[in-house]
């Protein structure tokens, strides 16, 4: 039942002044505001591995973190499980597995995704694939991706994603477990980027025009 539902954050949520929360010096004059604190992120965290470790019963998953932005999310949610397993009755053995994908320049998605990195994906025929993403957007990049997953034959594919964003270039696609639906803007921090920056910070901020002209390519 569980599966589907998310923490809906409105257009209008004004979310917090930067003054309220840590951030590092060097990121100050480029966000507008935090949207989401890493706390909230990992209390949420926490519940969509209780909903996964619930769906997977005792089934053996591979968990396949989409490089670079979901690395965070994926992190803390293979932790998060790891404690759900030693703690419960039952457990679900986890292998991990990366793969590293860029659909991104400046805020615009290019359309088209590039695997530049990561593992065979044939290792994955026959196994139970959990691919972690941070934000699903258009959809397009993870349409594309269980099109990929979908010629090595796993036994199954569900897909994580920490955000999915209103849009209405939305494709229709819709993950299977979600953090959170956000507002149609631009985000960073935690592991997502602009162009490789603000990853290194540790809560989801809207970036601001400084931040977008300082950190252009
Ligand atoms: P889609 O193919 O769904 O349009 O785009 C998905 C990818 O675009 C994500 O994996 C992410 O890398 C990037 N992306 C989309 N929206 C945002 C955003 O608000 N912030 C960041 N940092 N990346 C985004």
């Amino acid at each position: 039942a569980s599966a589907k539902s998310f923490i809906k954050i409105a257009d209008d949520e004004k979310g917090y002044p930067l003054d309220q929360f840590c951030i590092p010096k060097h990121y100050e004059e480029d966000l507008e505001r935090v949207l989401i604190p890493e706390g909230l992120i990992n209390d949420r965290t926490e519940r969509l591995a209780r909903d996964i470790v619930e769906t997977f019963g005792n089934e053996a998953i591979v968990v396949l973190c989409v490089l670079k932005g979901g690395y965070k999310f994926f992190t803390d949610l293979v932790d998060k499980i790891q404690v759900l397993n030693r703690n419960r009755g039952h457990s679900i053995q986890m292998a991990v597995d990366f793969i590293r994908l860029k659909s991104y320049m400046n805020e615009s998605s290019t359309g088209k995704i590039e695997v530049i990195g990561g593992d065979n994906l044939e290792n994955l025929k026959g196994k139970n694939v959990l691919i972690v993403e941070d934000i699903i957007d258009t959809g397009r990049t993870m349409q594309q991706l269980l099109e990929l997953m979908s010629s090595v034959q796993p036994k199954s594919v569900k897909v994580a994603s920490l955000l999915l964003k209103r849009t209405p270039l939305s494709v229709g696609y819709i993950p299977d477990y979600i953090g959170f639906e956000v507002p149609n803007l631009f985000l960073v921090g935690y592991a997502l980027d602009y162009n490789e920056f603000f990853r290194d910070l540790s809560h989801i901020c809207v970036i601001n025009s400084n931040g977008k002209e300082k950190y252009s390519i």
